[in-house]
């Protein structure tokens, strides 16, 4: 059996389309599959339109949030829940196309233990989300150690060994592409055409695109906190060849004193380099607090099967 896991958040406008969309693709499979909801706490009708579609069809099942969790908690719910022997990973709003999945599928059968969706082009995108993107996945991948592929979401399908290897990891901070990498295993990439959101808006602003960026930096990397180490060996440096020259002018020359500009740059300089390794350390700080409650990573206000 396939499970495909479709995180919902505020999706009242796609989700009979999603339905229809992937119901269409799974029943021409041979395999038997569900397909699985996971409702983050909606404030719209969708809770209520998936529990009408989960009574006229048993390959639906939803797991309804107390509240909303993000979507990277919604995804590993969706995993701790599915039974199939392969769990696809899949947008509501039908960016990540339906259609690819038989792709994703006959590459599970040839062997691969996670198959990803690569976005080979983007559609219906703000030129800003495309770039700030592009460059985002490059940045990290030069920072971590770990093999996260580029250009990459959370589109993807992962066999069951895959998915009992997530369970087993227990960290707050999920930023599932990144963990299914580290995961390791047989894995490969399929190309595919990122379509426009089919209605709605996304449920990704600003303020939330940059937490996940950090969180996927904090999570698989410690380079940012040894810049610190790195920019105090360069100012330490500047700072004593500049000496060398006061001392030098002092001595040698009758030059008086610089004014007060050159004086100021510097102080708000290194004070700014001082307060932005301090926000540094404190998004590790904030995410280690975060691990050491060891609070749930989302509360089940209801599973309709
Ligand atoms: N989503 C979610 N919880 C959230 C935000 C988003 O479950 O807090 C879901 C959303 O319903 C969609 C998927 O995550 O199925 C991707 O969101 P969206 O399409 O808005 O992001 P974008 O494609 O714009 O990056
Ligand atoms: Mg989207």
């Amino acid at each position: 059996m396939i499970s495909v896991v479709v995180p919902v958040f505020n999706e009242e406008d796609v989700i009979h389309e999603s339905y229809k969309r992937l119901t269409e693709v799974m029943g021409s499979q041979p395999d038997d599959y569900e397909l699985l909801f996971v409702n983050d706490g909606s404030r719209d009708k969708t809770e209520e339109i998936i529990k009408e579609i989960c009574k006229d069809d048993k390959h639906v099942k939803l797991l309804s949030f107390s509240r909303n969790f993000g979507q990277q908690s919604a995804v590993t719910a969706g995993i701790d829940y599915a039974k199939g022997d392969a769990v696809v990973l899949i947008d509501a709003d039908l960016q990540d196309p339906p259609s690819v999945i038989p792709d994703m599928v006959r590459e599970w059968k040839a062997g691969y233990d996670v198959v990803y969706g690569k976005r080979a082009k983007r559609k219906g995108e703000t030129a800003f989300k495309k770039i700030t993107s592009k460059l985002y996945y490059r940045f990290l991948a030069s920072l971590t150690n770990v093999d996260i592929p580029i250009d990459t979401g959370d589109f993807r399908l992962m066999d069951r060994k895959v998915c009992e290897a997530l369970k087993s990891m227990t960290e707050r901070n999920r930023y599932m592409r990144g963990l299914v990498s580290w995961v390791g295993f047989k894995q490969k990439g399929v190309e595919f055409l990122r379509e426009e959101r089919f209605a709605g808006e996304t449920k990704y602003p600003f303020k939330k695109m940059v937490k996940l960026a950090v969180d996927g930096i904090t999570a698989f990397s410690y380079k940012p906190l040894k810049l610190a180490t790195g920019l105090g060996f360069f100012m330490a440096a500047c700072s004593f060849i500049y000496l060398l020259v006061i001392i030098f002018q002092r001595v040698f020359t009758n030059t008086t004193v610089a004014g007060w500009a050159s004086t100021i740059a510097i102080l708000l300089f290194t004070q700014g380099l001082v307060l932005l390794m301090l926000g540094i350390i404190g998004e590790y700080i904030g995410r280690v607090f975060e691990e050491i409650k060891g609070r749930p990573i989302y509360i089940v206000k209801e599973f309709i099967e």
